[in-house]
């Protein structure tokens, strides 16, 4: 199964490359959080691990498609690099003409001389931890590129044994 995800992924990497235009529809930002929680909630709890969302009901211009990637990449990693009982945090915000993603865990943290790396694709900075988790390492080279087509910032914080938190401006 972790073939045919890497598979998958690799895919829609090459569609996105292809540089066709891309069809923009209204997102409620807000709506995908939502939808894309109550498919980790499962595994968040066997391990103790806490949800909250926040925020507003704020539209986006995009593909659906794509930016429900982006939310999952990021709240699966939330989920999946935090510590037993921990907490993810996601807040969806309008600031002036601009809409904010963010979300936050308490969990591991990526060492700051791995920070710039983790978004090329295949990276996994702990290979035994993440063997123990799954994935391939594509998830955020995928959020890099689809940020990068929608036009939004991304903006990365993370402490070691601390957490870590990611902030989409679009
Ligand atoms: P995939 O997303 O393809 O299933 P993955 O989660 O390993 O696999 P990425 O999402 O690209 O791949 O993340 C790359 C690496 O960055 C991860 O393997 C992990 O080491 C680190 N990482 C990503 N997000 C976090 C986070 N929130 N906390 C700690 N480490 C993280
Ligand atoms: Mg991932």
């Amino acid at each position: 199964s972790r073939l045919v995800n890497l598979i998958e992924d690799v895919i829609r990497i090459s569609h996105m490359d292809e540089g066709v235009e891309i069809p923009r529809e209204d997102i409620d930002l807000m709506a995908v959080v939502k939808e894309v929680i109550e498919t980790l909630q499962t595994a968040a709890q066997k391990r103790g691990i806490s949800i909250r969302i926040s925020g507003d009901h704020c539209h986006i211009q995009g593909v659906r498609s794509m930016i429900y990637e982006i939310v999952q990449n990021l709240c699966d990693n939330a989920v999946k690099y935090n510590v037993e009982n921990g907490s993810v945090d996601v807040a969806v915000k309008r600031s002036g003409k601009r809409t904010l993603l963010k979300v936050k865990d308490t969990g591991i943290g990526i060492p700051a001389e791995r920070q710039r790396r983790i978004f090329q694709p295949f990276y996994r900075v702990d290979k035994s931890h993440s063997r123990a988790t799954g994935g391939t390492g594509l998830g955020l080279a995928i959020v890099k590129h689809v940020a990068q087509i929608h036009k939004a910032e991304l903006e990365l914080n993370s402490e070691e044994k601390s957490g870590t938190s990611v902030v989409l401006t679009f």
